[in-house]
């Protein structure tokens, strides 16, 4: 295949697994990392050393500047722009609406959303046929926590995550004719680094028995629905959002 995908968010947890699978199904991969260059610079040593092609790029999704530039080094390294995926992504500690500062609500929403809103136009820029690209895919990987809210732990992630719904909907149909598929994935607990940088490491156990499968997923499990909803398997689904979430 000649074609990239930018998986944001990639040197750990679900990312990595969605930029491993996208190298095994022939994507040159852009793996980006905030601050974990050593986590990165492993992924993409793992696409190497399988036979594909990978960069890490730094680039803070709270950075419109850090986003362009990300852009700039796939338009001159890799193949044409396929696919983005809006995978990173951050929580808080567990607090209430009244507990929160503006700090932490401005961090949240320009992570969670400003960020994957200016990789969005960016990709829709490269990508649509109105622009003299051939087509391609966005998956926004939000959380059932836009439609549970979150209450007493973290309603201002779950309120993004809702944004990021809406998102996927509206630029769906917007992009539609232009050959750009948008779709969302929306997780349950999965076994990744997130929960401890919300103050709680064994977070996903505590609540699995909540899980009708009575069990956490894997970072697999969420890359396998992602590269799903981009191959051609899924070619008549656009504006969707697929809960992989064990039944909750
Ligand atoms: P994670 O293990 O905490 O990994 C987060 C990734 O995002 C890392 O690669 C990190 O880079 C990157 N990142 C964080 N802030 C960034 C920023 N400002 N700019 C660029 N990259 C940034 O998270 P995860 O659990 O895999 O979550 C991935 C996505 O799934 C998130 O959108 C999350 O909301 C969603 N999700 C997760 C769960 C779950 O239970 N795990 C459930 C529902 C939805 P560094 O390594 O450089 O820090």
């Amino acid at each position: 295949m000649d074609k990239s995908m930018i998986v944001t968010g990639a040197s750990r947890g679900i990312g990595r697994a969605i930029a491993l699978k996208a190298a095994q199904k022939g994507y040159q991969v852009c793996v980006n990392y905030q601050s974990n260059k050593a986590a990165a610079e492993a992924v993409v040593k793992e696409i190497d050393a399988a036979g594909g092609k990978a960069i890490a790029v730094q680039a803070d999704m709270t950075v419109e500047a850090d986003i362009l530039k990300m852009f700039a080094a796939v338009d001159e390294k890799l193949a044409p722009l396929g696919a983005l995926v809006n995978n990173a992504g951050i929580v808080d500690v567990a607090a209430k609406v009244e507990e929160m500062s503006l700090e932490r609500l401005n961090r949240m929403f320009t992570t969670n959303i400003t960020g994957p809103f200016i990789c969005a136009r960016e990709a829709v820029r490269r990508m649509s046929i109105a622009h003299g690209g051939s087509g391609g895919g966005i998956v926004n990987i939000s959380s059932i926590a836009a439609r549970l809210g979150s209450p007493n732990e973290y309603v201002d992630y779950a309120a993004s995550k809702g944004a990021i719904d809406v998102m996927t909907m509206g630029l769906a149909k917007e992009v539609a004719a232009d050959g750009i598929r948008v779709n969302a994935v929306r997780p349950g607990v999965i076994y990744t680094d997130i929960h401890a940088s919300g103050g709680e490491p064994d977070r996903v156990d505590r609540v699995k028995s909540g899980v009708p499968m009575q069990r956490g997923g894997q970072a697999q499990e969420i890359a396998d629905a992602t590269l799903w909803l981009l191959s051609d398997e899924a070619s008549y689904i656009t504006g969707s959002l697929l809960d992989a979430s064990g039944g909750r």
